[in-house]
Order: C-alpha cells, then structure tokens, then sequence
C-alpha cells in the first residue's frame, strides 16, 4: 500500500515564532524509511549513505544536514545491546571455540550496522528538519558563516 501526503509534514505555527510547526515523529519516520522528512515522497538518499542535495519530489533542500557522527554512534549503540547478549547467551549455553565466535558475531555485526546505519542517519536529518536545525532553519546566518565570532571587537575602528 503506498500512502502519500498532498501537503508537507507541517501543522499550524503554535510557538509565534512565525515558522511553521514540523511533526518531529512523521518527519524521523520518513527519514527511517529513506524519504525526503518534508513530503515524504522522494528519496533521501542518492547512493547508500549519500543525501541527495534537494529532494527530487517536493525541491526541499536537504543538504544542511549535519549527522555527522551522530549515525554511527547510535548504531554502535543498538547493534552493540543486540549482539552482545546473545553472544553471551551462546558463550554460557555452548561454550564454542573461539573461531565460533568470530564466524558468527563478525559478519553478523557487520551486517547489522550496513542495515541499520541509513535509517538512523535518516530519521536523525528528519529530526534536524523538523526541529529545524542547522540551515534548515530559514532564518539562519548561512552555512559558512558562524552567528558570532570570537576575538577582538573591530567594528569600533
Ligand atoms: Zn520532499
């Protein structure tokens, strides 16, 4: 069943701060799911990890995401608190040779980290989208920019 949405992830601006208010969950939905966190549609990604510039349906630009190393860290988080209990689990249960052990959790561990890293990269830019974050904030000072600098006042000269 393909279910789209006729108008972008936004409700009513609630907070006066003259933005639109962004549903934070639908928006990390559509991220976990590979598609643009604004309309839902389109596709996050261009190739595996790599965000597209904009979103090919709606034009939503995409490129001010800063995941960073925010993506690897959670997934080292979740694979780590899913394979170590078991790997426990079979070390008391069995006790296999050590060359068990490396057959079984290391291409085990490698694939679930390939498989979990796009949906958690894509929900972590849905949540900057909707919380608008970084420039997806339309008021933002650009990217390059920094919003103030520090060192010496020169502007009194
Ligand atoms: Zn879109």
């Amino acid at each position: 069943m393909t279910v789209t949405y006729a108008s972008p992830s936004s409700l009513p601006d609630t907070s006066g701060s003259g933005r639109a208010k962004r549903d934070v969950g639908r928006a990390m939905m559509f991220g976990a799911k590979g598609k643009c966190p604004s309309c839902g549609t389109g596709r996050l990604y261009g190739k595996y990890l790599k965000v597209n510039p904009s979103c090919p349906a709606c034009g939503e630009e995409l490129h001010h995401h800063r995941a960073d190393d925010a993506p690897p860290y959670f997934t080292i988080f979740v694979v780590g608190h899913i394979i170590l209990p078991i790997a426990l689990a079979v070390e008391l249960a069995f006790v296999p040779a050590m060359w068990v052990h490396v057959m079984l959790w290391t291409p085990l561990i490698i694939a679930s980290s390939l498989l979990l890293l796009p949906p958690i990269k894509g929900a972590l830019i849905g949540l900057q989208w909707a919380n608008y974050m970084h420039g997806f904030d339309p008021n933002a000072i650009g990217d390059d920019q920094p919003a103030f600098e520090f060192g010496p006042d020169t502007s009194k000269q």
